[in-house]
């Protein structure tokens, strides 16, 4: 079955609204009915498998799915070969070592002797490793940052997004040992005719991502002032000037880094910028 990439995503989880979404932003029609763990799309060549995430990078070393979408964690932790093709951008969240508020924190020797709960003894064994420290782990599947309460381990090592959880349980982040974000993930020996439906799905995904980042500006200016006006805009190759119906002004028409938007616009509206419009790209075609 060459013709037909099978992915791997997260069957419920915090990955799974992100994998979908991403998919379906590419123009790829998919239903995940509840409790299925098969689908086709409809009109791209692709099935996806919805699986537990842990069993994710597995599956696709071993060729069961061609393709996966799973956290950085998870693949470290779990160690299998398979190629990490493309960064994602969702499910932003890092590893980091915990401690009951109380408990007083100068840097990692004073994990020395403890012992700390987590579900990623990999990573954590690492980092220990790297800093020398001697402290017992304890793994366990869930639920980790109860373990200081109910007496299990002095310390935790997981997963950390606003840090609230760790808040409402009454424990202070000490230490970030990985940052993680989603990953496409492949199996190592694609056939060509996959790694083919696999580079058609990552210049979907690509375009998606710069678009992101991109506006498209719209904004009036008197013709004597365009060369200072384009000197804020430089747009994907060169701005667009057309003449307005009323003479001695122009319409100018660019590409910009929304994170630059608010530092350029003093400097268009010294130059005589006026009737400025923003809106949001689609996806974008370099
Ligand atoms: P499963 O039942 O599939 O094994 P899980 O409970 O192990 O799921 P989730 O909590 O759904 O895992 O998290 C899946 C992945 O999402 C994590 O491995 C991590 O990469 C990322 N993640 C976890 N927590 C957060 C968070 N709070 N914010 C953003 N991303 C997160
Ligand atoms: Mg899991």
């Amino acid at each position: 079955m060459d013709n037909i990439l099978r992915l791997a995503v997260q069957k419920s989880g915090r990955l799974s609204e992100g994998s979908m979404k991403l998919i379906r932003s590419c123009g790829i029609n998919v239903s995940n009915g509840i409790g299925k763990l098969k689908a086709k799309a409809a009109n791209f060549p692709i099935e996806f498998f919805f699986l537990r995430d842990d069993d994710i990078p597995g599956y696709v070393a071993d060729g069961v799915a061609d393709i996966g979408i799973v956290g950085e964690n998870v693949i470290v932790e779990k160690g299998k070969p398979v190629n990490s093709v493309h960064k994602l951008g969702f499910s932003k969240c890092r590893l980091s070592i915990a401690l009951e508020k109380s408990v007083e924190y100068t840097g990692p020797n004073d994990l020395d002797g403890m012992s700390i709960a987590t579900s990623y003894p990999n990573l954590l064994g690492r980092f220990l490793e790297d800093n020398k420290i001697n402290a017992s782990v304890h793994e366990i599947s869930g639920s980790v940052e109860i373990a200081p309460s109910i007496g299990l381990a002095k310390a935790v090592c997981d997963i950390v997004s606003s840090g609230s959880t760790l808040f409402t349980n009454g424990l202070k982040e000490v230490e970030t040992i990985f940052y993680s974000e989603a990953v496409m993930i492949a199996n190592k020996q694609l056939s060509t005719e996959k790694q083919d439906i696999l580079d058609k799905l990552l210049f979907r995904i690509k375009s998606l991502q710069q678009a992101k980042n991109s506006k498209y500006i719209l904004l009036n200016a008197p013709e004597e002032n365009v060369d200072e006006v384009i000197a804020q805009l430089p747009g994907m190759r060169s701005p667009t000037v057309l003449p307005l119906a009323q003479k001695g002004w122009v319409s100018v028409h660019s590409v910009i880094n929304e994170n630059d938007f608010w530092e350029k616009i003093e400097d268009l509206k010294a130059a005589g910028a006026e009737g400025i419009l923003v809106v949001p790209i689609e996806k974008m075609i370099l």
